[in-house]
């Protein structure tokens, strides 16, 4: 995840590859609960690993049933009671999560026992009373420990399975949430042995579809549920819930909407064709994946089997669009910036739900999409966008992300635009209330030309700060860091493990070494094939190996490709000595980093005692003389400024200001209009 302020992502050209979405949220805890009230062993795969998850889990140990790890990542094999009552007493922490505390509160109170159900704070204000009072018409017994109508809650029948009166149809109200009615129907199924149960929706049924994914899923354990329109629901005499075996929990069908989009968007990259996507089907049982129909009404090319979607660009520029969004209202948001690529204009109408979610979505969309050049009009239920005239009509722009997941997921796609200007995402951290490693997924399939990659080059000598300074700089713009010196540090060492002379004696050999370097880096740790080196690459005697076999010309030709593979998605701070001037001469930035040779000898010192080396800062202050004056002449790649580096003397400065100054450098270089004041 990318806990940055921003995310600059370059200007990107083409995709192509195979992205596996996570699971989703709703399905995977119904899934997980169907399997445990049904007779068998049900193997569940693409579970979502997340807070609610791990709670239901937990809570259907407690009560008895065997969950254990299936083979593969992301699976678990959960064998259900079937015929047997759950084991109680038990008291069950359900965290915050909606979707196991409606559930089982039924499932628990038709089957019998002494529970307790509680979560964390906010959870005890969350409303269950119209469940509760329409289990209560049943016969159940269950007490709100606190507020009535709230979590927490007690079910009691201390002598075994309550008698409960099933002839008259069960009422629900269906206006304040549809977990109420998931609930009841899921926990039904359990006393439906004798007679046809029927249940009456009271009010006008809000999410449907959320409904609707809760009869899929009873009919894939056995049950089939009639409704006559979504007002009474009867569940026939007889039931009895049937382990499928093996379930794939689907992917989010919002989720997959900016693959999809994707896809559509970008040229396929060569050899691939387009986007592949695993943990979705055209069969998917969300409403969302109609998003699917509407995307292929701009032009994509969508085939599809059970569990897999495959995604190409056909018509291009895509075709605008004028669709009522009502059914796909999360997914309607990926079109508002598809329409950024289409000839015309695209009206999308009936989504003024977008006003009351995670923000503003129809004033949020309106203004980024201005941002980036577009035309946009603002109705009070419709958004209508035209797409810049020109290539030279668009914009960079920071997109502000409003913490809502989907306005950062959606922006991502603006980064194809024709004018090959880069996007920042603002507070890029808030995709993980669903999707945590997106950006991570999506830098996966995508590719760009490597010079629209950046790369900022922090040169200079020994001890002046660089590394460190390399090091927070790629934090703080989520770039990945390459520490060329540790690759001449780690040659010597594998140089002199083989035997080798580093002083020119084998030089064709310790190259050979060098090409061929298993070096990874795992974090902080260097590995040197399965050996972790990062303590022994660090020492004085192996900075000094080091300076030795960079000053071999085939060496440092060996390194170079090694070095060029740092050059990913989103970007690269490389430090070094030759960063600006050979390795990336191309770079949008270069800093010159030196401080007194005092001040660096004093900074060595401090970092090697910290360590727990001993030193002695006259002999390290000749020791990094000697190293400079090495460095800075010998015959290939000297120690010297690139002719466009900026120079910095951070002798008086800390780290942390020099950090902000090469900060300040790179932001005056991006082409985003400055932040408005205030
Ligand atoms: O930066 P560090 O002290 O780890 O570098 C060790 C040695 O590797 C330097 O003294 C220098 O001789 C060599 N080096 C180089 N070119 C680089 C990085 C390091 O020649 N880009």
């Amino acid at each position: 995840m990318y806990a940055t302020a921003f995310l600059d992502l370059p200007p990107l050209t083409t995709a192509g590859g195979t992205v596996q979405l996570p699971g989703s949220k709703s399905i995977s805890n119904r899934v997980l609960l169907l399997a445990a009230l049904s007779e068998g062993t049900t193997t569940i795969y693409d579970l979502l690993d997340s807070d609610d998850t791990r709670v239901m889990l937990a809570a259907l140990r407690d009560i008895g049933c065997t969950v254990e790890p299936a083979e593969q990542p992301h699976s678990v094999r959960i064998t259900g009671l079937g015929a047997r009552a759950p084991r109680s007493p038990a008291r069950l922490f359900l965290g915050n999560a909606g979707t196991a505390m409606r559930p089982l509160t039924a499932a628990l109170a038709l089957l019998g026992g002494e529970f307790e159900l509680f979560g964390v704070a906010r959870m005890h204000e969350r409303p269950i009373g119209d469940l509760v009072d329409a289990l209560r018409q049943l016969g159940c017994r269950i007490t709100c420990l606190g507020n009535e109508g709230y979590p927490p809650l007690r079910i009691e029948h201390a002598h075994g399975v309550p008698v409960l009166a099933l002839q008259a149809p069960i009422r629900v109200r269906g206006d304040v949430s549809s977990q109420f009615l998931t609930a009841l129907l899921m926990a039904l199924p359990l006393v439906a042995t004798q007679q046809d149960l029927h249940i009456e929706v009271l009010g006008e049924l809000i999410s449907k579809p959320y409904i609707a994914i809760t009869l899929q899923l009873l009919a894939r354990f056995g049950i089939q549920v009639a409704h006559e329109n979504w007002q009474r629901f009867t569940i026939p005499a007889g039931s009895r819930y049937r382990s499928p075996g093996r379930i794939h929990v689907e992917a989010d069908a919002s989720s997959a909407s900016y693959f999809i989009a994707l896809g559509a968007i970008a040229a396929s990259a060569e050899g691939q064709n387009g986007i592949k996507i695993l943990g979705l089907g055209l069969d998917s049982i969300q409403g969302d994946i109609r998003f699917v129909d509407a995307a292929r009404a701009m032009g994509a090319q969508v085939t599809g089997g059970p569990n897999w979607l495959q995604v190409q660009r056909g018509r291009w520029p895509l075709r605008a669009l004028d669709l009522d969004c009502n059914h796909i209202p999360d997914a309607a948001m990926t079109l508002a910036v598809m329409a950024l690529y289409a000839e015309g204009t695209t009206t999308l109408r009936n989504i003024a739900s977008w006003r009351v979610k995670e923000t503003d979505r129809l004033a949020a969309m309106a203004t980024e999409l201005r941002k980036l050049g577009a035309q946009v009009e603002e109705g009070a239920d419709f958004l209508r966008v035209t797409p810049p005239a020109r290539a030279a009509d668009w914009r960079a722009a920071r997109i502000h992300t409003y913490d809502d997941h989907r306005v950062a997921m959606c922006f991502a796609l603006a980064a194809f635009n024709p004018a090959r200007l880069p996007v920042r995402i603002e507070d890029p951290k808030c995709v993980a209330k669903t999707f945590p490693d997106y950006f991570e997924t999506l830098f996966s399939v995508v590719q760009t030309a490597p010079q629209h990659i950046p790369v900022i080059c922090i040169d200079g000598p020994t001890a002046s700060g660089k590394g460190t300074v390399a090091a927070l700089l790629a934090q703080r713009l989520g770039y990945h860091f390459l520490d060329s010196g540790a690759m001449y540090r780690i040659t010597a060492l594998a140089a002199r493990r083989a035997g080798l002379s580093i002083d020119g004696a084998h030089e064709a050999r310790v190259a050979e070494l060098a090409r061929q370097l298993p070096v990874r880096f795992d974090g902080a740790r260097v590995l040197l094939g399965a050996d972790d080196v990062s303590d022994a690459i660090r020492t004085e005697e192996a900075g000094m190996n080091a300076s030795r076999v960079s000053a071999l010309p085939a060496v440092r030709q060996a390194l170079v490709a090694l070095q060029h593979g740092f050059r990913r998605l989103p970007g690269l701070v490389a430090d070094g000595r030759d960063m600006g001037t050979v390795i990336f001469p191309d770079a949008p930035l270069k800093v010159f980093l030196t401080a007194s040779a005092q001040q660096r000898a004093e900074r060595r010192y401090n970092q090697l005692i910290s360590k727990g080396f001993r030193a002695n800062i006259a002999d390290l202050r000749a020791d990094l003389e000697a190293r400079d004056a090495r460095d800075s002449t010998r015959s290939v790649a000297p120690l010297q400024p690139a002719q466009d580096a900026l120079l910095l003397d951070n002798s008086l400065l800390t780290i942390e200001q020099t950090v902000e100054q090469v900060l300040a450098w790179w932001q005056e270089r991006q082409p985003f209009a400055p932040r408005a004041p205030g």
